[in-house]
């Protein structure tokens, strides 16, 4: 199937493009961004543009932004074409809750995708504890956002999320691995004097889940998750990359995130299904609807 991207910044390059490229099922057709290109692949700076004149492009990846991405994905859906968002799916779950239902009048399929819930541990860690007895669950992400969002003014605009840009990758695992759902009691939320979104946070929900959220960290990066079950410990580490049951590793095959999306992609597609799972970003709604807001000092990139 032919397929556009749009948005050619960071994630475009570094996944989604080896991503496509690597894959029988995809043909990389069109881009559209303001400035970026991808060498060889015909450019579009202007969406309405590419939807018109490419009616051979049926599918449409965006690697927007958040609050840029619902009117592309507006547009697409009444162009009758299948969409794939990027994580976080929106700005707003509403306006994910009406994408949801455009593409469902449509007949199209809408994607909402999560890319660490494709990382090698999280389906051998959600079978692992599908039985067991949950005692305590504590997430750990700390990361360098000048490292990994460079520049990039709108994480701490509004609607950009802050920490939960990253954080939402964590709250897509806790989601799919705890056998029962949790909900937020308590969080407290730092935002840099200059800032509209948080820096760093720290949460607590129910059944003795906490999680602690920076994006201050310069080495060593950090992203895992620990569960206590009433048959021992399990550890994501890396992001879910590398699985420790009981400080045994868990052999799970090779890291294939990106790929495992748009082979997904490919078969909701087949099946004329979507794919729309909100609760990463209902915690992220929660923090912000819950959480005690604390100032810290400015952030400059
Ligand atoms: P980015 O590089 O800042 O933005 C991607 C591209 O979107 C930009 O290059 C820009 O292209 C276009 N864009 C930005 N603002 C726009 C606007 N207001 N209107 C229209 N186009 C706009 O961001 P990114 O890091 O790739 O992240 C994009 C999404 O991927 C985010 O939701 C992020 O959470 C997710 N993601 C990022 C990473 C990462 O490591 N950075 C990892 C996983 C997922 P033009 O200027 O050429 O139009």
């Amino acid at each position: 199937m032919n397929i556009a991207l749009v948005g050619i910044g960071k994630i475009a390059v570094d996944q989604h493009v080896p991503s496509i490229n690597a894959s029988n099922d995809w043909t990389l057709a069109a881009t559209v961004s303001r400035s970026g290109t991808v060498d060889g692949v015909p450019a579009f700076t202007d969406f309405d543009q590419m939807l018109t004149e490419r009616s051979d492009i049926s599918v449409v990846s965006l690697c927007l932004p958040p609050v840029p991405r619902y009117d592309y994905a507006a547009k697409a859906i009444a162009a009758g074409r299948h969409v794939m968002l990027e994580k976080p799916p929106g700005a707003t779950l509403a306006e994910v809750q009406a994408l949801e239902a455009m593409a469902r009048d449509a007949g199209v399929t809408l994607f909402a995708t999560w890319h660490s819930r494709m990382a090698k541990g999280v389906a051998p860690a959600k079978a692992w504890l599908a039985d067991k007895q949950i005692t305590a669950a504590h997430i750990c992400w700390k990361e360098d956002v000048r490292r990994w969002h460079p520049g990039q003014q709108w994480v701490f605009e509004p609607g950009g999320m802050g920490v939960f840009d990253p954080g939402s990758n964590a709250l897509s695992i806790m989601t799919e691995i705890l056998p029962q759902p949790v909900h937020l009691r308590q969080a407290e939320l730092l935002f840099p004097s200059n800032c509209d979104t948080p820096i760093a946070a720290q949460l607590t929900w129910t059944g003795n889940v906490t999680g602690d959220f920076d994006w201050r960290q310069e080495d060593p990066q950090s992203w895992d998750i620990t569960v206590e079950t009433d048959a021992g410990t399990l550890a994501l580490h890396d992001g879910g990359a590398r699985l420790l049951i009981n400080d045994e590793e868990v052999e799970a095959g090779s890291d294939r995130e990106y790929p495992a999306l748009y082979d997904r992609m490919a078969e909701l597609v087949e099946t004329g299904k979507s794919d729309v799972d909100l609760s990463p970003m209902i915690h992220v709604a929660d923090a912000l609807t819950l959480g005690k807001r604390v100032t810290v000092e400015a952030f400059h990139f």
